[in-house]
């Protein structure tokens, strides 16, 4: 695929309230995926960028600490104002680096100021506890602290949402920030950093390092970062937890999924369809909460049918355009590893019954793909098992409500799964015994809002407290225990 290159901007770092040039010279294509056009370049930073990033939000630190709770807080409130008057300023920016459709990026602007409400909650969020009496003239009071400075590293799927997931907690709880978002999708965060400046947030308290690899060791092992939030694959989750933690830094790592759709033989085809379709080809299947196997209970001949047949029915296309659901991957080297995975899937005896390379040969520019399904795909199967994040279903048979729910505790991943039915038995049977953190009855994407926790389970996530929630508040603050006797 060729890439089409111009005259482009190459985008600076935020440190210490000021927009700096890395000090690498490399940089970084970031290019549209609909067209495989240049929109800019990112710096690949180094160590030396990261240690001055971590200074600035060290010295920070000291005044921000300080700050008066609500006085944070109302930063926030500010910051959810400029959010919302840019809502669909952001969403295209979305759409332009990361391909997906406008009403999709939409929705992701709409769930990242979610999450800024619930951060402007703080002042409630960071009360402590009390207890008069622990022992004669004696009681016991807790105190919630911030930590110092945090390092965020996100991913390219969700290059709004996920930022917000963690800088406005960890800054409304009285932490400084060091975000390294995508290389691929690098320019929204800018624009966060624009609109959270505006807002009032003083030098120092949120800073941006773009770049890759050396970027996320040199946060990992900084002796003055306190905890490392991550989003992205499972290999490089894995990672992270492990070698921030061997550095005695708190770590949530979320990681890659593989989230199953049982279909029971009451549901309503038209209905479970509907949401099947949505949640596995919109973002074309890039989404860490995407259906990707779908577990077909009894004869399910008449629900495969009609899947095939509104697949087929799919608008794909550019985000930009009107009723595009499929759009783009995000790389043409992510495309080339998909179309591995579908020769993987013949090779292992899985039956394609619809093929996207049609569309990919149909479309002249941009890494299309268009649906593919695979049907009569086996647990042990290499398209059942690995993540593919791409407009690719698996299709899995089962006689009984216990063999689908074994498919899901066997599968190493466990952020999500949904049960379509109006059978209250199956449903609660469901929520007792799937394996996965974040269920969904009936919901084709049942992702928590910013109030809950967004619980992966098993290699779907590394470590102990959640993004988002009261999970959330326990991850960027620590807790000071005071006892005190008064008949002194
Ligand atoms: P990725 O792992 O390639 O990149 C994530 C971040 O890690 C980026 O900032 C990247 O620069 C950095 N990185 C990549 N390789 C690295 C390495 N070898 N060493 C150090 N840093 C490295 O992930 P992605 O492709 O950007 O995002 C998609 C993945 O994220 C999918 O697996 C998806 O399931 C997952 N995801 C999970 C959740 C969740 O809540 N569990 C949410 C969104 C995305």
């Amino acid at each position: 695929m060729t890439v089409i290159k111009r005259q482009t901007n190459v985008l600076k770092n935020y440190i210490n309230g000021q927009w700096v040039n890395a000090n690498s010279g490399e940089t970084l294509d970031v290019i549209n995926p609909a067209t495989n056009e240049v929109l800019a370049s990112v710096p690949v930073s180094s160590t030396t960028d990261v240690d001055q990033a971590v200074k600035a939000a060290t010295e920070a630190f000291q005044t921000w600490k300080n700050t008066p709770v609500p006085k944070r807080a109302r930063i926030l409130f500010k910051f959810h104002t400029l959010l919302s008057d840019h809502h669909d300023e952001l969403a295209k920016l979305i759409v332009l680096e990361n391909g997906k459709a406008f009403k999709e990026a939409h929705g992701e602007v709409q769930r990242g100021i979610e999450c800024v409400e619930f951060a402007a909650g703080a002042p409630t969020l960071m009360m402590g506890e009390t207890l008069s009496g622990i022992a004669e003239e004696i009681d016991s009071e807790m105190f919630r602290y911030p930590l110092g400075v945090i390092g965020g590293i996100t991913p390219f799927n969700f290059p709004m949402m996920v930022p917000l997931w963690m800088f406005p907690l960890a800054i409304a709880c009285g932490n400084t920030f060091v975000l390294k978002p995508s290389e691929r999708t690098p320019m929204l965060a800018n624009k966060l950093v624009e609109l959270f400046t505006q807002a009032g947030a003083p030098a120092g308290v949120l800073n941006v390092v773009h770049g890759a690899h050396d970027v996320v060791n040199g946060l990992l092992d900084h002796e003055d970062i306190k905890a490392i939030s991550f989003v992205g694959s499972q290999p490089v989750a894995k990672y992270v937890y492990e070698r921030a933690a061997a550095n005695g830094k708190r770590v949530q790592a979320l990681s890659g999924a593989k989230n199953h759709h049982i279909v029971m033989p009451d549901a309503d085809i038209s209905k479970a369809v509907t949401h099947i379709i949505a949640s596995a080809y919109g973002s074309a299947g890039q989404r860490c909460m995407a259906c990707s196997a779908v577990v077909v209970i009894g004869d399910g001949d008449q629900f495969v049918e009609e899947l095939k047949s509104r697949a087929d029915e799919l608008v794909i296309g550019s985000g930009l355009e009107d009723d595009v659901l499929l759009t783009p991957v995000i790389r043409d080297s992510h495309r080339t590893k998909v179309l591995e995975y579908i020769i993987k899937g013949q090779e292992e005896g899985a039956a394609l019954i619809r093929d996207g390379r049609k569309e990919m040969d149909e479309m002249t520019t941009g890494n299309f793909l268009g649906p593919t399904i695979f049907d009569y795909v086996t647990p042990d199967m290499t398209i059942a098992k690995e993540e593919i994040f791409a407009p690719v279903v698996s299709l899995l048979r089962a006689d009984s409500l216990d063999e689908g729910l074994d498919y899901i505790r066997k599968s190493r991943y466990g952020n999500g799964a949904t049960i379509y039915t109006k059978d209250a038995k199956a449903i609660r049977k469901f929520r007792e015994e799937a394996d996965a953190g974040m269920l969904g009855v009936n919901v084709g994407v049942p992702a928590t809002m910013a109030f809950f926790p967004f619980s992966g389970w098993k290699d779907s996530f590394y470590g102990d407290l959640h993004v988002n929630g009261k999970d959330g508040v326990n991850f960027f603050t620590r807790k000071k225990m005071i006892t005190s006797r008064y008949d002194f």
